[in-house]
């Protein structure tokens, strides 16, 4: 028994090459693959949706000061409880001394004493002695003769209102991104908001991938009778770069034990993970089979999916193996449930990053067979009552690839699942992610 029959044999008790459900595919391709050891520095500007190879601490408390949230006046909260003019009513406003102004980037040097207050703009740091900013919208300021001004406060905050406190955000020693994160937008800004312009990332994968079959014609080569164009090079190169890895592109195969053998070899030399296209269905799957067990350990599967039931997984010497379908619907389907994960993980990745799938109402009837799961071409959409509902795309062929063209997510129909009527909920992997 190979190490990867071994490690299958590790993951399930009833293993059934021939009908293996979803989960337990990516479960096993997700598992058996193994992160990178690679680290490099690169600055901020260069670490977007890089994975992160250190835990970052907070060296600093942010905001570093308490400073205020809105414009208006930084008061002592003590002041505004008992009106410092004695003879004040009961609805009398609190009349407070303006003694000046801090800016943000331009703090007010003194103190706020009794009955004393400094006009605020947001950001600008809390003078000694303030706690709480009365916003400007609740006041009235009143010129007195002798050039300075009253501030007649009609509504008086709670202590500690519209003040931002030092380290609310991220306050010193705090753990703030954990080695694994995806590296975002926000986690930029955050990053940077630390003072920090540097970060240690995990090393990019090298993935090499190529397209097999006898009928297949680049770009640019005129199309003999039979022929079509070879489109999952184009699609792949896309997931590919979209994942955040280095794609390899090794060109067309051709069906021909000979070839195959020196792309492989030459793949698993120059690549962390390998993936083809084509060659891997029942009618052809046979010399491939032999080839496969001399170079690496490949398990050959027929998943229980629509589109892309057959499947290789493996590895050829060090390099993880992706044997996918020919169909261009299939290939970019199983690049999506078992490619992608895994190459999360060899990125280094914390599985937690990735997002969660949503439930919506289907706008129409699906047809659906229980015993597979079905990944539909979908289109979310919503109504004039707020609902966001998700039809079909049409021709749902596993070779249609204008059927992903046109989507803008997948509607998974979960393997148990039967026949789904309008207005029930449906699971539905949107294709984009606002991040
Ligand atoms: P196969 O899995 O090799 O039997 O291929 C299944 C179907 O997908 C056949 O109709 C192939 O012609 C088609 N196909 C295979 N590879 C490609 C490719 N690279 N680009 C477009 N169609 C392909
Ligand atoms: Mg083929």
């Amino acid at each position: 028994m190979n190490t990867l029959d071994q490690f299958i044999a590790g993951c399930m008790s009833n293993y059934d090459p021939d009908a293996l459900p979803v989960d337990d595919a990516r479960r096993i391709a997700a598992g058996y693959v193994v992160p990178l050891a690679g680290v490099e520095r690169v600055p901020l500007t260069a670490a977007l949706d890089r994975v992160l190879a250190e835990d970052i601490v907070s060296p600093i408390n942010v905001p570093a000061h308490d400073n205020a949230a809105m414009d208006g006046y930084a008061v002592r909260a003590a002041d505004l409880a008992v009106p410092p003019a004695a003879s004040s009513g009961a609805s009398a406003p609190i009349t407070l001394r303006d003694i000046g102004t801090a800016l943000a980037g331009h703090p007010y040097a003194g103190a706020v004493g009794r009955g004393e207050c400094v006009r605020v703009m947001t950001g600008a740091v809390m003078p000694a002695g303030a706690d709480t900013v009365v916003i400007q919208e609740t006041c009235r300021t009143v010129a007195q003769a002798d050039g300075t001004s009253t501030v007649l406060v009609a509504k008086p905050p709670a202590r500690g209102e519209n003040v931002r406190l030092a380290g609310e955000d991220l306050a010193r020693g705090r753990a703030v991104l954990t080695t694994g994160c995806r590296l975002r937008p926000a986690q930029l800004g955050l990053i940077a908001s630390l003072g920090t312009g540097e970060v240690s990332v995990r090393r990019r994968p090298r993935v090499a991938f190529f397209s097999t079959g006898d009928e297949l014609a680049s770009i640019g080569e005129p199309l003999a009778a039979g022929q079509i164009y070879d489109s999952n090079r184009y699609t792949l190169h896309g997931m590919l770069t979209r994942a955040g890895v280095e794609p390899i592109d090794l060109g067309v195969v051709r069906d021909d034990p000979a070839s195959l053998r020196a792309t492989l070899q030459s793949a698993a030399a120059q690549a962390d993970a390998i993936i083809t296209t084509g060659g891997v269905s029942v009618g052809e799957a046979d010399h491939i089979r032999a080839l496969m067990a001399d170079l690496g350990e490949v398990a050959f599967w027929k998943i229980a999916m629509r589109p892309g039931r057959p499947m290789a997984f493996g590895r050829i010497a060090d390099a993880a193996f992706f044997g996918l379908p020919g169909n261009p619907v299939a290939v970019m389907v199983t690049f999506y449930q078992f490619v992608q994960p895994a190459l999360a993980r060899i990125a280094g990745q914390s599985a937690a990053n990735l997002p969660p799938p949503l439930r919506v109402p289907s706008r129409e009837t699906l047809r659906k067979r229980p015993g597979r799961t079905e990944y539909q071409r979908g289109i979310l959409s919503r109504d004039a009552d707020g609902q966001t509902r998700a039809s079909l795309t049409g021709q749902q062929g596993s070779g249609v690839l204008r059927s992903m063209a046109e989507a803008d997510c997948f509607i998974v129909l979960e393997h148990e699942r039967g026949d789904v009527a309008a207005g029930d909920l449906v699971t539905v992997q949107p294709f984009e992610g606002l991040q």
